[in-house]
């Protein structure tokens, strides 16, 4: 296969910071333009029955969607990248890797989306599903038996914040020849990338960090080996949930500024959690980059930075307080979401969180005063006086 494959690309040697300009990306063969041109097209002309120049039809191949699928596999260490037309069409292709009768072990504290994909598409068609607690790798083997096929993890968890150690969730996968997926949104490439880390597939919404802007919906994979990459192709073509090229431009364009979008997250983040960690009215913030995290030592090891996502619950778990701050924010936006340069707030026990029963989130500690920040790249003086005048009100 000719495309998305970047195993002898010279940006392999590109460190971080450039790969996201120019990682995977080639000159355009037509005009030199510099930025991949928009492919708005379905089909492509042959000169003769399969004389094409190495397109046929877009579900299957895209030169805008190729240049991003590049773009993908370059900033995650990968070989291949694929692009999907969500976060949960690219779960969806991964998922179907398997067969009845086939077990998965999934973190249980993860996106509302996944678990209503995994509980209510796939579990009727035979896939068991075992939803635990991951903080503690070890807790792993418990669940594995001959029909474990895969583990699927989210690192930071959302919404709670808590860490999973990608190498030991690794080894253990290995141990057993059981593939790991890495639900990579919340990290990005620029704090964590789970395939040097020995994960086999790295999974990500690129709706949030990666697009970057709250402009599009989109989700990738990004895999080293070659045959795990021509089994997802060709889920990836057979099922058909690929996206335009319009989108694949946009999020080629959001990639481009990742590196200092993700700085300013970073930046803010710290700055927001720390102002609520001193708040009296605020019972508990949820950063891993507080030395009091519980995984704390594991978040500075295998990511380079802590991210700009923040939650906290009010004191008592108060609900009325909760949503007060909620409707008095007015930086913050009110919004399902996260990672666009904006700064938004979410409450996940009645949107992100809905579609998981109560007593299932309550047990990882999606309580009903939790509120989420995705916290922007806007000035952070103006952010936590947003928050201050949002709680002290
Ligand atoms: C948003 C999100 C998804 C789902 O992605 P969509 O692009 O909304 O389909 C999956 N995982 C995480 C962590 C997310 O935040």
């Amino acid at each position: 296969m000719p495309f998305n494959d970047l195993r002898f690309s010279k940006s392999k040697t590109m460190k971080f910071n450039t790969k996201t300009i120019h990682g995977g990306q080639e000159d355009d063969p037509a005009y030199g333009s510099v930025m991949p041109p928009i492919y708005q097209t379905s089909t492509y002309a042959q000169s003769t029955p399969g004389g094409h120049k190495g397109y046929e039809y877009s579900r299957t191949h895209n030169p805008t969607r190729n240049a991003l699928e590049n773009a993908f596999a370059s900033i995650e260490n990968g070989n291949h990248g694929l692009a999907f037309g969500s976060g949960l069409a690219a779960i969806d292709a991964v998922i179907k890797l398997l067969q009845l009768g086939d077990e998965v072990i999934s973190t249980n504290d993860l996106y509302g989306g996944s678990y209503r994909l995994f509980t209510s598409i796939f579990k009727k068609f035979g896939i068991i599903f075992h939803f635990i607690g991951m903080e503690n790798a070890s807790n792993i083997e418990n669940y594995i038996n001959e029909n474990t096929k895969l583990i699927w993890v989210e690192t930071p968890t959302n919404p709670m914040m808590n860490i999973i150690d990608v190498k030991a969730t690794a080894s253990i996968a290995k141990k057993h020849n059981i593939l790991l997926a890495v639900d990579n949104t919340f990290a990005t490439p620029y704090l964590q990338r789970p395939l040097d880390l020995g994960a086999d597939i790295v999974m990500h919404s690129a709706t949030k960090y990666l697009g970057g802007h709250s402009d599009l919906v989109m989700g990738a994979l990004i895999v080293k080996d070659k045959d795990l990459a021509d089994r997802l192709y060709f889920i990836q073509n057979a099922s058909g949930a690929v996206c335009g090229p319009q989108d694949s431009f946009l999020a080629l364009r959001g990639i481009k500024t990742l590196h200092i979008r993700m700085q300013r997250h970073c930046e803010n983040g710290k700055a927001v959690a720390e102002f609520l960690a001193s708040h009296p009215k605020i019972e508990k913030v949820y950063w891993p980059g507080f030395e009091s995290h519980p995984n704390h030592d594991i978040a500075k090891e295998q990511m380079t930075d802590f991210g700009g996502m923040v939650s906290f619950t009010t004191n008592g778990n108060n609900y009325e307080e909760a949503i007060k701050i909620i409707e008095g924010l007015k930086i913050f936006t009110l919004a399902e979401s996260l990672g666009g340069v904006e700064s938004l707030a979410g409450h996940p026990a009645s949107m992100t969180h809905a579609s998981i029963p109560k007593e299932e989130r309550e047990k990882t500690g999606v309580v009903d005063s939790l509120i989420r920040l995705s916290v922007g790249i806007e000035d952070e003086d103006d952010l936590i006086a947003d928050l201050k005048q949002a709680i002290d009100d």
